[in-house]
């Protein structure tokens, strides 16, 4: 990794199966670009996915979703050679720095984050019933930055409660045994926001309303015909209104040069949602094609995949190391 001016990066996702075009959209695409001007140390957070875990199959699929993460991941443009590429728990570390902040972290920091609150519903569960390391989450998520002395953290507005409590947690653990680490930033980020192809919700593989990364040509086609268009559109000969299709939002991304003219076909009825469709299959296809390529390339190698993915760990583990000594020293536990 080269010394770069602007700071250290940490950011993470949670393995859950392979990628799709909100997550490209609404935050790789960044990712990559931060390659640029930040040391970058971008994170797998299998240790993360385990928190909201119900039983033993959902833990072996959370392992097969870390190497479809890591090709998408590649594929698009996130560079080994210039940033940190690595699985959360290649570097058990972190769960030791993740213990020794608990000790320092109160309880209702934790129950008043927004997010946790939100889980808990999400999975039909009261506070009461889930586990202890869903509520850690935010401590979790706190070990990950600061392990590796990340100083930027590249989050949406509904993420910044969780930096705050990294914050706070950082200012309460210099304040009780002298200044250690930094207090990350938030670097917020203006992403888009990818509605999914019922034409109403975020794009998730949870709603079955995304288009996968990895999707061929055939299959991007085949799932756009399913899409919600203007529902005012009932026949062709009506003209439709872009302005509420999601069809017309995601031409925005991938049709970038041709929307006066994709505008102008809906809204005089000159062309049919099943041809603007498949003008959209087009330009999607045509775009994801490179990304495509280099991720059958990369998973026809898989021992390319694991010497990637070794190498981020041992360049993460160097970092974490020397986190950890300095840690317990300040903690007076230090290895005898
Ligand atoms: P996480 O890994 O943080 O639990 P997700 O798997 O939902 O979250 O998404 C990973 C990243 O992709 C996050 O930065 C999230 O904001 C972004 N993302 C996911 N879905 C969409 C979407 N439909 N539109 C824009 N961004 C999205």
């Amino acid at each position: 990794m080269t010394t770069k001016t602007k700071g250290r990066i940490f950011s993470g996702m949670r393995p859950s199966g392979r990628l799709h075009l909100g997550n490209l959209l609404g935050a790789l695409e960044n990712w990559v670009a931060l390659q640029d001007d930040y040391e970058c140390v971008y994170c797998i957070v299998d240790v993360h996915a385990l928190t909201t875990l119900t039983d033993g199959h959902e833990a072996r699929e959370i392992a097969a979703s870390v190497n479809e993460i890591a090709l998408d991941w590649l594929a698009a443009g996130l560079d080994p050679e210039r940033s940190i590429i690595f699985v959360q728990s290649h570097v058990p570390e972190v769960m030791t720095l993740h213990t020794l902040l608990s000790m320092v972290t109160p309880l209702g920091w934790l129950m008043r984050v927004p997010t946790f609150k939100d889980r808990v519903r999400q999975m039909d569960e009261t506070e009461e019933s889930v586990s202890y390391g869903l509520v850690g989450y935010p401590v979790l998520q706190t070990a990950d930055i600061i392990l590796y002395k990340a100083d930027t953290v590249p989050v949406g507005a509904d993420q910044v409660a969780h930096l705050e409590i990294a914050r706070e947690i950082v200012r309460r653990f210099n304040n009780m045994f002298g200044p250690t680490f930094a207090e990350p930033r938030a670097k917020l980020t203006e992403t888009p926001l990818v509605i999914g192809l019922d034409g109403h919700n975020k794009m998730s593989k949870s709603m079955d309303n995304h288009i996968e990364l990895a999707a061929t040509p055939e299959e991007t086609a085949a799932r756009l015909k399913t899409a919600f268009t203007d529902p005012q559109r009932l026949r062709r000969t009506d003209p439709g209104r872009p302005d509420v299709c999601n069809i017309y939002s995601l031409h925005k991304f991938f049709n970038p040069d041709d929307l006066k003219t994709v505008y102008d076909e809906c809204t005089t009825a000159t062309r049919g949602c099943v041809d603007c469709k498949a003008h959209l299959a087009d330009g999607i296809n045509k775009s994801l094609g490179p990304l495509r390529e280099r991720r059958q390339d990369l998973a026809a190698h898989p021992e390319r995949l694991k010497e990637i993915l070794a190498d981020g760990a041992q360049k993460a583990s160097a970092i974490a190391k020397e986190t950890i000594l300095e840690v317990r020293e300040r903690l007076g536990i230090s290895i005898p």
